[in-house]
Order: C-alpha cells, then sequence, then structure tokens
C-alpha cells in the first residue's frame, strides 16, 4: 500500500488583520500564492455562559460575542480586573474604522538599527503612496508624503500656537483617497477606510490568497518542519510548513509562542493606558460621517513620557454609546443629539511604561491580569492640563467629563516579543524569533511603542519590509 506523503507548505500566515495582509501584499509581489490561517470567529465557538467583555468602541456595539470567540478559542482567561478586547471583528481588531496614525515615526528601541528603521520609514512612504491614504508624513520634521485634508479652521489655528508644553498636530487618517486634498467629511467612509475586509479586495485581484477558517492551538516542532494544530467549531487538523508568519496581534501572538518555547513566566503585553474625555466645543464642527476620525493630536512636547490625545468630532456612534454608558442621560437624549456638533470626544493615551498588562501560564491554562496598579489618576492629570489649554485658547466650555474604562481597555497590545540580542522571546532585525529562525513575527508584538501612540503605520510598515525580504 502507498503511504500518502504528507505535504509541507512552504510558508504559513497566523491571521488576517492589516499586519498579515500588507505583509502578504509584498510578499506576493514575487510568489504565486500564501496560506493563510484565520477563524472567522462569527461561527467558531459559541459559549453559553455570559462573557462580560470591557467598554466596547461604538461602532462595535453588540458585538461581545466576537471578544468571547476570541478569547474561548485561544484559551485564554481573562480576570476580573483587566478590561483587555482581544479582537473585535473577523479579520482583525482593525476592523474599527476612524483609524488614525502617527505623522511621524519615533526608533524607542535601542536594538532596532537605524539602518532597519530607515527600512521601514522607507516602506510606509511605499504604502501612503500606493494606497494614497489621507494625511501628510514627516521624517525629522521634514514633510514626506502629502495627501491633506482640511479641518474647521479655529482647530486648525491650534497647530500654529507655539507653546513650550503642548504640540498640535493633523494626523494621517485611516481612508484612501485619490483627490489630492479633501475635507475631512467628504471621506467615503464606506468603501474607502483602511479595514481588512476592504483592504484584502484591493491586494487579493488574481486570488492568490487560501484562507483557511480555522485558529491555530498550538505549533509543534518536529525535525525542522513546523507541525500546526488547527481548530474551528467542528474540526481539527494538523498541517505542516516551513516557515511561520506570525500576524495574529500580540496577544494571541505572544500566548502561542510561550506556549511552543514552555517559557513559564509571567509576560508583559505592553498597552498604552487610555482615558476618555468629553468637551464642548464653542463652535460647530458638522459632520455627515456616521463616524467621524480624529482630526487633531495633541502630545506634550518631551519625547520623554509623552502622553498624547486625540479631538474628535462627535456623531452618533458615539452620543449612542454615551448615552448607553450613562443612562442617567437618557431623559435629556434629545438634547445631546441636538449638541452632537459641540461635542468633542478625546482619547488620552499614557506611554508604554504605565503597562499593566499580563500573560501568565499556569501548567497548560493561560491568564490575561492586570495588577493593582491602575494609571487613571496619571491620565486625569494630564488630561486636566489638556482641558486648561483648550479653554484658554477659547476652544471648549469650561467644563469636562472624564471616565476611565479599566486597565487593558486601550485596544493597543503590544511589546511581548520585542527586538533584542539574547534570551529566546525576542526577534532579530529580520523579525526571526531567537528560539527559531524560521518562526517570523510581523505584528505590534515587536515593538515597544513609547513615543507613537498609534502604533499601526509602525506594524504595516515593518510587516511589509519582511515580506517583500521573504519574496526574494
Ligand atoms: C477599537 C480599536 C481602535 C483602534 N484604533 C487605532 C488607531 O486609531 N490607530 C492605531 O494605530 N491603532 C489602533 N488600534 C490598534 C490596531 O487596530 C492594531 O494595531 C491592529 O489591528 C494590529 O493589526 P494586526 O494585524 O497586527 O492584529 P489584529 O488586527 O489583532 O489581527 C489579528 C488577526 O489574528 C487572528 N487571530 C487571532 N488569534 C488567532 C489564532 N489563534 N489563530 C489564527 N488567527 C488568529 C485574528 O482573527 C485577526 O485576523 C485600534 C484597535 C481597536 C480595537
Amino acid at each position: 500500500m502507498k503511504v500518502k506523503q504528507k505535504k509541507i507548505l512552504d510558508l504559513v500566515v497566523i491571521g488576517s488583520g492589516l499586519s498579515s495582509l500588507n505583509f502578504i501584499d509584498t510578499y506576493l509581489e514575487k510568489k504565486k500564492k500564501v496560506h493563510v490561517i484565520s477563524p472567522d470567529f462569527k461561527s467558531i465557538l459559541k459559549f453559553k455562559k455570559k462573557f462580560k467583555a470591557g467598554p466596547l468602541p461604538s461602532q462595535m456595539k453588540g458585538k461581545n460575542i466576537l471578544i468571547e470567540n476570541y478569547f474561548s478559542s485561544n484559551q485564554i482567561k481573562l480576570e476580573k480586573n483587566c478590561n483587555a478586547l482581544g479582537v473585535l471583528a473577523s479579520g482583525g481588531l482593525s476592523n474599527y474604522w476612524g483609524l488614525q496614525l502617527d505623522n511621524y515615526f519615533f526608533n524607542d528601541q535601542k536594538e532596532l538599527k537605524g539602518k532597519t528603521f530607515k527600512l521601514i520609514e522607507k516602506e510606509f512612504v511605499e504604502f501612503l503612496k500606493k494606497f494614497k491614504i489621507i494625511g501628510n508624513f514627516y521624517s525629522n520634521e521634514k514633510l514626506i508624503y502629502k495627501n491633506n485634508f482640511e479641518i474647521p479652521t479655529f482647530l486648525n489655528k491650534l497647530i500654529k500656537i507655539k507653546d513650550n508644553f503642548f504640540k498640535f498636530e493633523k494626523p494621517i487618517l485611516g481612508y484612501f483617497s485619490k483627490k489630492k486634498y479633501i475635507y475631512f467629511d467628504q471621506i467615503n467612509e464606506n468603501n474607502d477606510r483602511l479595514v481588512p475586509e476592504i483592504f484584502l479586495k484591493k491586494i487579493d485581484k488574481r486570488k492568490k490568497i487560501i484562507f483557511h477558517n480555522y485558529y491555530v492551538d498550538k505549533i509543534v516542532k518536529n525535525k525542522g518542519i513546523i507541525q500546526l494544530v488547527l481548530k474551528n467549531k467542528n474540526n481539527s487538523k494538523t498541517i505542516h510548513c516551513k516557515k511561520i508568519i506570525f500576524a495574529a496581534g500580540a496577544i494571541a501572538t505572544t500566548k502561542i509562542l510561550i506556549d511552543y518555547l514552555k517559557i513559564k513566566d509571567e509576560i508583559k503585553i505592553k498597552h498604552h493606558p487610555r482615558l476618555f474625555g468629553l468637551f464642548f466645543s464653542r463652535k460647530p464642527i458638522n459632520s455627515k460621517l456616521k463616524f467621524t476620525p480624529s482630526l487633531m493630536q495633541v502630545v506634550n512636547k518631551s519625547f520623554k513620557k509623552r502622553f498624547s490625545a486625540d479631538i474628535r468630532p462627535g456623531n452618533k456612534f458615539i452620543t449612542e454609546s454615551l448615552i448607553e454608558g450613562f443612562p442617567y442621560l437618557y431623559p435629556i437624549k434629545f438634547l445631546v443629539n441636538l449638541f452632537q456638533n459641540r461635542l468633542i470626544f478625546s482619547n488620552l493615551l499614557l506611554d508604554s511604561s504605565y503597562s499593566n498588562l499580563f500573560l501568565k501560564r499556569e501548567s497548560n491554562k493561560f491568564t490575561l491580569l492586570s495588577k493593582a496598579n491602575d494609571a487613571s489618576k496619571k491620565l486625569k492629570e494630564q488630561s486636566k492640563k489638556i482641558f486648561k489649554f483648550l479653554v484658554s485658547k477659547k476652544v471648549i466650555y469650561p467644563f469636562y467629563k472624564t471616565y476611565y474604562p479599566g486597565n487593558g481597555a486601550d485596544y493597543h497590545y503590544f511589546g511581548s516579543i520585542p527586538f533584542k540580542k539574547k534570551g529566546r522571546l525576542g526577534v532579530n532585525n529580520k523579525c526571526q524569533l531567537l528560539a527559531n529562525k524560521n518562526i517570523y513575527i510581523v505584528d505590534g508584538s515587536v515593538f515597544d511603542f513609547k513615543t507613537n501612540k498609534y502604533p499601526l503605520g509602525l506594524v504595516i510598515a515593518n510587516a511589509r519590509r519582511i515580506g517583500k525580504l521573504l519574496s526574494k
């Protein structure tokens, strides 16, 4: 009888968020096809037990099941004091739209050499040009990509203010636009948003991407070949490959790799603690969009302990969530809606040194937890400074409200498998895992975003760099 030879794939990508798809876009410049393992969390599992997710962003209302299935299939228990969200929609966290990207890159990591970092920056500019992303990009304060968008004049004026402490700037927006110049509310938010679903259509015209609706349960090394144990609602199967590209987001990637490396220590997952703020604008900001993007970022000028806050005009999605979050506002719902165009929402983010999330392994059980301290005090201090500044510049009225959503409810998870020279849970400049050079990591796990607060640009650019490297 003939024994069936097992098929060994050359390369398999795990995850289908923007890090995966950007890796694939450059990888397929020279390669014929690629296999992607990524579950549709809508249909993977349905647990009867009610899962209490932390506050969801307003566009994701009612999608708790996705988060429940993400944590259940990745077999990660969330401790009570931890409000982390793993994933929000099948195909990646970034199905959230209204994304903003920093308009500059800062290399916070000594181990990430200057030359490599320059290459990452170059990839980012190519990405901006290829997909005609909206916004301007600066390198050492020099403008190197321009696709400007206009915002209301009274906000634009903030950019010109010379202040010793604060700096206002426009972010890059997670939207595509062929027009050279656009007023922010002319963005086509249905078709032109930078989210995996729409991005996939742009890059897979020749159907070269083969999806497998499974999640990776574990990986095992077997004589130089890597075995992937895959599961979904009804099935389980094992596939074999020579190289793996991890793009499953920091929490899932770290979990699978600490299991593979049998690491027992508690691993810190870095993040940006977040405070929501609500301000009242002196002037209306009218917009036709369902979900308005951030029009401005304010940062403190120091590179050390940099915080960043955005300025996002009110919109229907956010005001609905506001009323849901604070039910006592219900009787004045009509007033909230009436003044929607006077509301300014803000997300204040602290740098990663305030991180307080840990992934712990005990025998085969994984727990995501946070420790006693929370960052709310620091966040509120910084928020007050921004509030006072905006009042002094007559942008807002002198009352505001803040809300701390809890430890980990900040959506940016990263920094658990950093660039370094020694150890096992780290990567070299080519993003190869130090413990196994056939395992590459292209999601946020490899970066520590201290100065940069909106990580997606760096993540995308780095994934594109590695895609190009492996396509040779
Ligand atoms: C509400 C929200 C707002 C955000 N806003 C911004 C912003 O404005 N700017 C910014 O820069 N960043 C923002 N982020 C963060 C940004 O979305 C992430 O940086 C980005 O999604 C990272 O992309 P990724 O591809 O690395 O990971 P993800 O988008 O997390 O994709 C992970 C992929 O892996 C898959 N996966 C998970 N587990 C497994 C498994 N076991 N096996 C196989 N596949 C698996 C998932 O289904 C998904 O396809 C935001 C995030 C959220 C949630």
